[in-house]
């Protein structure tokens, strides 16, 4: 996919909030520093399109780009104060909750993790979160220039050991780097392959 126009739109606080457009939707999501602000601006071959979000007062938001005129780019709240509260449980997320719950075109939330670290208690618990709402998602493992081929791949497989723990079929998963461009066309591809999907169609062949 060529990316032609990434255009900014909206920040909402809430679903009532969202644009109001039909078009495909696709969510990023990931811990506070995994690199998310970075891969967006990858991905729309743009420098500073995400910087919008962490303008004060926006980073708390559902930040809405649109893409060629044909795709939305919804850049979610950072999670990693407010995930995983006393009793273990994800509350930060009133907004991104009934995002997912009410919107018909969100067709993947990618949920971003830092390729360097075995996996982590607050990634688990969010990915659980993210099965819970019953929307397509998929992992994106970020900064793999941080690392040999060797331990990306040892990583991954403690993430998809650890997954397969509680769920028989593993998710999507795909791998980025910002700072050599890996994962870039992966990741456009896979998004242009859900979008010539009708919501909720099974996602076929993914990227491992
Ligand atoms: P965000 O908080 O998730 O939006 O993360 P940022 O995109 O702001 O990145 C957090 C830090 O990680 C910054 O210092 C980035 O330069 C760095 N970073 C982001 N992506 C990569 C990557 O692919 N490789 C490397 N080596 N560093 C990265």
């Amino acid at each position: 996919m060529k990316i032609k126009s990434a255009e900014y739109q909206v920040s909402a606080p809430d679903a009532a909030s969202c644009p109001a457009w039909g078009v495909p939707e696709f969510a990023f999501v990931g811990r506070s520093n995994v690199g998310k602000s970075s891969l967006i601006n990858l991905l729309t071959h743009r420098k500073d399109l995400a910087k919008v979000s962490a303008t004060p007062g926006k980073t708390r938001l559902l930040n809405f780009f649109l893409i060629n005129g044909e795709w939305g780019l919804v850049d979610m709240p950072g999670y990693g104060f407010a995930v995983g509260g006393k009793d273990g449980r994800i509350d930060f997320s009133q907004v991104i909750a009934h995002y997912a719950a009410e919107r018909a075109n969100l067709r993947c939330i990618f949920v971003l993790i830092d390729s360097r670290h075995p996996p982590q208690q607050i990634d688990l618990e969010f990915i659980r979160w993210v099965e819970g709402t019953g929307v397509p998602f998929a992992l994106v493992f970020t900064k793999t220039d941080k690392l040999g081929p060797t331990r990306l791949k040892a990583n991954l497989e403690d993430y998809k050991k650890t997954i397969a723990t509680w769920r028989s079929e593993l998710p999507d998963i795909l791998a980025c780097s910002a700072h050599d461009g890996t994962g870039k066309h992966e990741i456009l591809g896979y998004i242009s392959a859900r979008m010539a999907r009708p919501a909720g169609a099974p996602a076929g062949s993914g990227e491992g």
